[in-house]
Formats: structure tokens, sequence, C-alpha cells
């Protein structure tokens, strides 16, 4: 048996095999025996990827626009660069595999890119990158793609919120992650998910783990991979115990979220996709406070079309049967990136051109996205609120946009309902002129994992600065009652969808700041509720 550790960031047990996720795409140089065959090879797959970036190039005009698509026509362009394709046709003839030169070239110009001053040309280091990958793929057949064929452990280095929206989840039992910090979106999608998991754990990702059995601990922090039938023993007691736990929350399902003094608050879930809901339906939330959606842009190759964003809004806010839905747009950059947005590479992603900058200066993602959502309004209960604001002028030109979508919609003869307009608080900005933003717009919702993040200038994602990441601290916590009571002031509702509002040593407080809403993880609903009903606040 070995025993390890880390950072619980759900509690529970599971038991089951492990499935490591290896991200070791490396390409070996296998020497190539025919020379003029293997420049054959690289020639036809050159004409593969200028097939596949027509179609995409067509499809981003079609459905994105005129700039996006010239990123594509930028990417055709490197297979007729003369120093990347005889670069690589000069390796093949020393005897390379062409996947080996096309790697090795696209590596070595990337970073020759990426060093440069000029920021158009340092942004050519991700098409350099994509393009080779693309040629790379096709070189080889490789799906590089893992799966699951029975329900597992996943084990690896790191996970990014991309390769982990793209894992099936119904086959996760929990996530034992070497790296990772418990502030990342892994963790939090691990909350959702109910499933107990590790990050910054002593593990060896080691190929030859697979298909041995693991327990994962979730309460201590534990791992047990071949467990001796002592420690099966003990962790099925333990497993047994916490499922009597979540039954005996069972008696706070469908009762009023009231405190004793008659203090009532919301209690809403954070979700991430429309596979989300039986965990909002079986955490009995009273309505979604957070549906990052952002992550329909993940695991996938081009933008979603508006019909498919409109579909995974509708079928959310349906099957939440009037239940009000707040749908945050896009927070794409930081951590959460995607290839196809051709983001350059950033000194700091985390204070750099991530969220609702992104929505303000590239109008077509923007208008998509809320056109998708206020047709889905007609189906429900529908609040937008906005990421990452800073100022008053952003809020206004959002409001001006989305009249000029709805505006739009009705010209089309496309039904809407009433949609009410939030932000989120996030950044120490909004924090301090919440009584400006508060004149504004209908509601707030905090968002302490980055209001932690950006007030005591520590990156959330950063595991060796998990201790000193303290969202109880001092200033987070005036920020927050500061908040709370300008947007009382103008009469608008309060409420935190970040990891904090789960914080079950700080309800009776969030309660006293007067809080209306608290958006948390749908599995932390009921023992959520049992501790509202519970105040003396
Ligand atoms: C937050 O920052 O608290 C938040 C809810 O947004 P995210 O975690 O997605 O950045
Ligand atoms: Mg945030």
């Amino acid at each position: 048996m070995i025993k390890g550790n880390g950072r619980p960031v759900y509690e529970g047990v599971a038991i089951g095999r492990i499935y490591v996720l290896s991200k070791d795409h490396t390409i070996v140089n296998t020497k190539c025996a025919d020379i003029e065959k293997e420049l054959v090879r690289f020639n036809e797959a050159k004409d593969e990827a200028r097939r596949e970036l027509d179609a995409l190039y067509e499809k981003t005009l079609r459905e994105i626009g005129e700039e996006q698509a010239g990123i594509i026509e930028v990417q055709s362009m490197f297979l007729d660069d003369l120093d990347f394709i005889e670069g690589i046709e000069d390796m093949i003839k020393g005897g390379s595999d062409a996947a080996f030169s096309v790697h090795e070239i696209g590596d070595a110009q990337a970073s020759a890119f990426a060093a440069l001053d000029d920021e158009y040309m340092k942004a050519r280091a991700t098409d350099i990158r994509d393009i080779s990958d693309r040629l790379v793929r096709i070189l080889t057949g490789a799906d590089q793609g893992f799966r699951m064929d029975q329900p597992g452990i996943v084990v690896a280095e790191d996970l990014t919120p991309s390769e982990t929206v793209a894992l099936d989840k119904d086959k996760i039992l929990a996530f034992v992650i070497r790296q990772g910090s418990s502030n990342s979106h892994t963790a939090i999608l691990a909350r959702v998910m109910n499933i107990p998991s590790l990050v910054l754990t002593d593990i060896d990702i080691d190929q030859a783990l697979n298909g041995r059995t693991m327990i994962v601990d979730g309460f201590a922090g534990n791992y047990y991979i071949d467990p001796d039938d002592e420690t099966m023993a003990k962790m099925l007691e333990k497993k047994k115990g916490a499922g009597e736990y979540k039954a005996e929350l069972e008696k706070y399902r469908g009762l009023e979220s009231v405190t004793r003094k008659g203090r009532h608050i919301s209690l809403f879930a954070n979700i991430g996709s429309p596979d989300d809901i039986k965990y909002v339906l079986d955490g009995d939330a009273e309505g979604i406070g957070l549906l990052r959606s952002e992550f329909l842009y993940l695991g996938r190759d081009d933008f979603p079309t508006e019909d498919e964003l409109f579909n995974a809004y509708k079928s959310v806010v349906e099957a939440m049967k009037g239940k009000k839905v707040v749908i945050r747009t896009l927070d794409i950059g930081a951590d959460k990136k995607v290839e196809y947005f051709h983001l350059a590479p950033e000194e700091n992603p985390a204070l750099g051109y991530r969220g609702i900058r992104i929505c303000l200066t590239q109008h077509d993602i923007f208008r998509t996205q809320l056109r998708a959502i206020y047709r889905a309004s007609a189906y429900g209960k529908v609040a937008i609120m906005f990421p990452m604001i800073i100022s008053v002028k952003e809020v206004r030109e959002i409001k001006t946009f989305c009249a000029s979508v709805v505006d739009e919609l009705e010209k089309e003869g496309i039904k809407t309902s009433p949609v009410e307009l939030g932000i989120m608080i996030e950044t120490p900005a909004a924090a301090i002129i919440s009584d400006l933003l508060a004149k504004e717009v209908d509601f707030f919702s905090v968002g302490t994992n980055d209001l932690t993040q950006y007030t005591l200038a520590i990156d959330r994602q950063n595991e060796k600065l998990d201790s000193f990441y303290d969202a109880h601290h001092e200033a987070i916590l005036r920020s927050l009652a500061l908040i709370a009571s300008n947007a009382h002031k103008e009469g608008i509702w309060a409420g935190i969808c970040g990891e904090l509002g789960g914080d079950l040593s700080l309800t009776d407080e969030f309660l006293r700041m007067g809080y209306d809403e608290l958006s948390v993880a749908p599995s932390r609903i009921l023992e959520l509720r049992k501790k509202v009903i519970e105040s003396e606040v």
C-alpha cells in the first residue's frame, strides 16, 4: 500500500481504479528510412491543414466576423512561409521524421516570435504553435484524447479548466492532482461535481499506476494506492458515515432558508454547464446564482454558434422552471484559455486581456452571446451579470450594448422577457466605487475568489501561495460589508458567488451584513440551509 496526502478541496471518500491523465505529448524522433516518402507525407499534411483552415475560415467569417476569420488566414499563410517550410524540409532531408521536424521548427520559431518586443509579432507565436500542432496531429493521426471506460479516479500532474471540461464527468469519482491550487477552477469544478479531490499532492505520476485501486479521503486529505484490508475497512466505514450525514441533511430539502429571527436569504447554486443541472436539482438550489458561461467555450475547437449557446441557456432556464438563472457573460482569459480566441501570451494574464475586456473590444463575440441569452430569457427568469468590472464607464457601455441587442431582436420579431442586469464585484476598484456602480445596475454579486486575489495581490493559481491566500482577511470582510451596504442604499440586491459564500464559519457574518443571496456549489446548499435555519441573526 502507498499512502500519500495533499490538500482536500471537497470532503467525501472515493474508491476506484486509477486513470493517469498524462500530458506527455513528447514527439519522438524516429529516424525516417525513406526521405522522399517523408517529404511527400509532409506535403500531403500541408494540403490537409490548408483544407481544414479554409473550412474554419469560412465558418468563422459566417458565424463570428471578419476580424476573427483574419486570424485563421494568418495561420494559413504560415503554410507558405519559406522559413517555416524550408526549415522543416531541411530537417526531414537530414533524416528526421516529419512530425518531429514540424514540432522542432514550430517550437523554435514560436519562441523567437514570443521574444520580440512588438506586440503584433509576439502574438504570432500562438499562430505558429497552432499550425504546428495541427500538422503534427495530421501527421501522427494521434488522437491524444483521454478516455475512461468505467468510473475511476483521475490522477494528473495538473489540469486546466479546458482539460477538465473535456473529461467525461459522469465517470469521475475523484481527482488527485500533483499541482493545482485550492482556488483554481479545477477545484471549483470538483466542488460542483461533489467529488472528493486533492490538489498539491505528493503523488508520483506514473503510467504504471493505471488500473490500480485508490482510495481518496477528502476529509483528511489522504490517498491510498493498493489499500490493505484494514485501510479499506476503515475507509468504507468513513464513506458510510459521509453517506449518513448527507441523508440527515435531507430533512432540509424544500424548506425555506430563513433564520430563527425571520431573516430570509436565497441559496443559489454555481454551475458551469447545462450538464450540471442534475447537481442543482439534487442539491435543492433555489436558483442559479452563477452560470460560468465561459465553460461553454472551453474544450472545443471553435466558437459556439448563437443557436448552440441559445439551446444551452434555454435548457438551463427551462429546467429551473421559473426560478432565477444568473448567467455570467464569458470570463475567458487568465487560467481559462481557449486556443481559437488566439489570445496573445501575456506577462500577467490575471491582470490582462480577460472577461469583459474581451467582450467590450470584440463586439461580435459579445453580441452572439447576448443574443443567445436574451433569446433564452423568453423561457424563464434570466438575469445577466458581467465579470471583472472596474468602472461606471464600462457598465454604461454594456447597458447601451444590451439595449441595442434587445432592439435588434425585437426588430427581428424574436421574443425576449425583462432581464435584470448586474455586475460581479471582484476587483478592489469595483468594491471601492460600489456606491456609484449601485446606481447603474439591478444587483451585485461578489466574486470573492478574484476579490481576494486582487485585494491581497496573491495569484489564486499559485499553489505556493495557498497559505497566504486568506479570504477571511479583514480587508475582504470590510469590502464585503461595504458592498452590501452600498447596494442596499440604492435598493438593489447583493449576493456572494465566490467560494467564500459557502464558508459556514461566515454565514452569520454575511447575514449580519445583510446579504440577500449566497450562491455556492450545489452540494453545499442543504448544509448551508441548515446553518441559516439554526442561525440567531
Ligand atoms: C470569483 O472570482 O469569485 C468568481 C465567482 O468567479 P471565478 O471564480 O469564475 O473567477
Ligand atoms: Mg472571478
